[in-house]
């Protein structure tokens, strides 16, 4: 509904989720204000959330569907751009059979559009290759859960942040990236000012300006940290014996291999290049604390070992017994707006819808026979890493991108390039004109943006809040659900006859308490959801799942089919790729304050280019001596992969023999600034997530 009234609805960036009111002024300006009854935010925006009103004009959107003709994208009808769509993809399943085609989505879809990509492919097209941008970004703390728990649960939520006596930050630099999630810990702070603020990160960041203590770890050494941290916790004789033996299991494997290379701390303090007296005083204070929280993001995910790197955080909090009740757990910060509602559809390519197993035989039948499915998929897809060598392979011949830029944000992003130039089918729905990846597309289809499209998306504390439709759609911009669904159609496909976001939300539902049984129904269960009628689904207010549990296994009841949690021993291993002679220094990638992934709308809002109106590189002014590059001149970066060029800055947060380079720049709005095309193409072994943290790249004058 089109109206000049507040209307509530969510910030479309990090995944802290804050609440916002968007008000339509009469001269068309768009006013937008905190969502005071918000739970997450409580009013309070950051300046990215604070500046939406800025980056809804129709500057650089994409307004009606192309086609590639004589290889020319051409403005064409919604009809022959989906007739188009729908025959290539059923073309190639025909042929080439259903893994021979893909879809890469994103954290920035709603859950219902999800939940369609999701069904499309695996119960209808039969393959589950369908992955997201979600992969670089948390799928190392989902496979940490699972493992742990049994389950991808977060098992605490952002209040825990504030009843906290210790809040630990690993690999996240929270004042920029999860600002309001940050001034919540800073404002609690002052009235509890016994609470401890300890970061561990390989910069120092704005985060530590506010930190009781900074670790400056060396990059990739976190599982040597915590494995360190959990023989130190058995030494000083915290571990919550009881609860060990009676909800966990493992602790003496875990032990047995954090012993053998960490249990000396002073050698653990070598290893990760800390000072010994610093790192002895975080053990002395995570041991003596009964609440603390860990909570993690960037840093640990995207990581080769980024998973063992959760368990052995994980580790730590399970041997203490500090899970699940208030001022204590570990913590996964997620990225995006979606990342977790992308979840709770199986978003991902080794997962099955409403938190079931796509490896699980009875899951996969409950989902089939819910979706009256005809072709369910029964082994994982491909991830996103693999998905687009596989089409540089030409084992995949078509793919749909949606809502993400990979030609700018995968590693090794110069290989997307040869991949999607011999791709046979490449399908983009974007919102935005000015996007890297529309230059491969064949067919380019327009979606709508934030305040057009209408739908909910989840946080990082598993509250689904909604994001309403203030503004009409501009052009011919169509949903994402509803063009998948026109698509499922065409296809010829049963199952895609949905009228508007909330049925879809209520199918989801359904099937998340449909023959759902035993720990996965108990955790993931939106019963209390289902039956909404519109008015009721409009008028949806933010909420966790489960109903009315703010924090789970409090009670000592995982979801592993013995009901233990485990732990996971975790053998510490360096980075895959390390620096030598040619590449002398690591590369670390990440996040400003004041823009957004690759800067489709951020940048277009110029009071958000005042903070850091350009790419850089910050080095160590004794490094930049080394390699004969100047402040403010423009300098290269290469590693085995790739090159880019930025602006040679001293922050004052690098350490000798690292440099840092911000993710959001592209070929699109600066020359050769993709600092994508740098980073090398490694992988954790288990969940997939690339290695962005730890490049050896070199630097010279440009
Ligand atoms: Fe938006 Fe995150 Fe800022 Fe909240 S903290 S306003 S969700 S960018």
């Amino acid at each position: 509904m089109i109206t000049s009234t507040p209307v509530k609805t969510t910030c479309p960036y990090c995944g802290v989720g804050c609440g916002v009111e968007a008000t339509r002024l009469p001269d068309g300006a768009i006013r937008i204000a905190g969502d005071t009854a918000h739970p997450a935010n409580a009013g309070r925006l950051c300046v990215k959330g604070s500046a939406l009103g800025d980056t809804v004009s129709l500057d650089q959107r994409l307004l009606y569907p192309q086609v590639r003709q004589d290889g020319v994208l051409r403005r064409a009808s919604w009809d022959s751009a989906l007739d188009k769509v729908a025959g290539g993809l059923r073309a190639i399943i025909d042929q080439h059979g259903p893994d021979a085609v893909a879809l890469y989505v994103s954290g920035q879809l709603l859950t219902e559009d999800y939940y369609i990509a999701n069904k499309l492919m695996k119960g209808y097209v039969g393959s589950a290759n369908i992955d997201t941008n979600s992969r670089l970004c948390m799928s190392s703390a989902v496979a940490g859960h699972k493992r742990a728990f049994g389950e991808d649960i977060v098992p605490g939520c952002y209040e825990d942040l504030e009843l906290a006596d210790m809040v630990v930050l690993v690999g996240s630099n929270t004042a920029w990236c999860h600002p309001i999630l940050f001034q919540r810990i800073v404002r609690l702070r002052e009235s509890r000012p016994h609470m401890k603020l300890v970061v561990i990160d390989p910069r120092r960041t704005a985060t530590c300006e506010l930190a009781d203590l900074h670790l400056p770890i060396k990059p990739g050494t976190d599982v040597w940290l915590f494995n360190g941290l959990l023989c130190y916790l058995a030494r000083a004789g915290v571990i919550a014996d009881d609860f060990v033996t009676q909800h966990s299991s493992g602790l003496d494997a875990a032990l047995a291999v954090a012993h053998e290379d960490c249990s000396d701390p002073l050698k653990v303090a070598r290893i990760c290049k800390i000072d010994p007296d610093a790192l002895l005083a975080f053990y002395r204070d995570f041991a003596a604390t009964g609440k603390v929280v860990t909570a993690y993001s960037m840093g640990v995910n995207q990581s080769s070992s980024g998973t063992d790197k959760a368990n052995s955080i994980i580790n730590c909090h399970l041997a203490t017994g500090r899970i699940g009740q208030p001022g204590m757990g570990p913590f996964s910060l997620t990225g995006q707006p979606n990342a977790m509602g992308g979840r709770e559809v199986g978003g991902l390519a080794n997962m099955l819808a409403a938190h079931m197993e796509l490896d699980n035989a009875q899951h996969r039948e409950v989902v089939q026979t819910f979706w009256d499915a005809p072709a369910m998929a029964d082994k994982p897809g491909l991830k996103a890493l693999d998905l687009f060598h596989a089409i540089e392979e030409g084992k995949v011949k078509a793919v749909w991108i949606m809502a993400t830029n990979p030609l700018v944000s995968m590693p090794d992003a110069d290989q997307l390039r040869r991949a999607l130039d011999k791709c046979e089918l490449v399908v983009v729905s974007e919102i935005s004109a000015q996007s890297d990846t529309n230059a491969h597309a064949d067919v380019l289809l327009p979606a709508l943006g934030w305040g057009e499209k209408d739908g909910t998306v989840t946080n990082s504390e598993r509250r689904i809040s909604r994001q309403r439709a203030f503004l009409p759609a501009p052009g011919e911009a169509r949903a994402d659900w509803q063009v998948l669904c026109e698509v499922a159609q065409r296809m010829g496909y049963a199952g895609f006859d949905f009228a508007s976001p909330q049925a879809i939300f209520d199918e989801h539902a359904r099937l998340s308490a449909w023959r759902n049984e035993g720990a996965t129904a108990r955790l993931f269960n939106l019963f209390d959801l289902t039956g909404m009628d519109a008015a009721q689904y409009d008028a949806l207010a933010p909420q966790q799942w489960p109903q009315g549990q703010a924090r789970l296994f409090g009670d000592g009841r995982f979801a592993h089919a013995d009901g233990r949690a485990r732990f996971v021993p975790t053998a510490p291993r360096a980075p895959r790729n390390v620096p030598d002679e040619d590449y002398p220094l690591i590369l670390n990638t990440g996040r400003v304050r004041d823009q957004w992934h690759t800067m489709t709308r951020t940048g277009k809002a110029a009071r958000l280019s005042d903070h850091l109106p350009e790419s850089f590189i910050d080095i160590h002014p004794n490094d930049a001596l080394l390699y004969s590059v100047r402040e403010g001149e423009l300098a290269r970066i290469s590693s085995a992969w790739g090159a880019m060029v930025a602006r040679v800055v001293h922050g004052g947060g690098v350490a000798r023999g690292q440099v840092f380079v911000p993710i959001h720049w592209s070929d699109a709005n600066a020359s050769d600034a993709r600092v994508g095309a740098v980073v090398n193409p490694v992988v954790d072994p288990v969940s997939g997530e690339p290695e962005f943290k730890h490049t050896p790249v070199r630097i010279e004058q440009f």
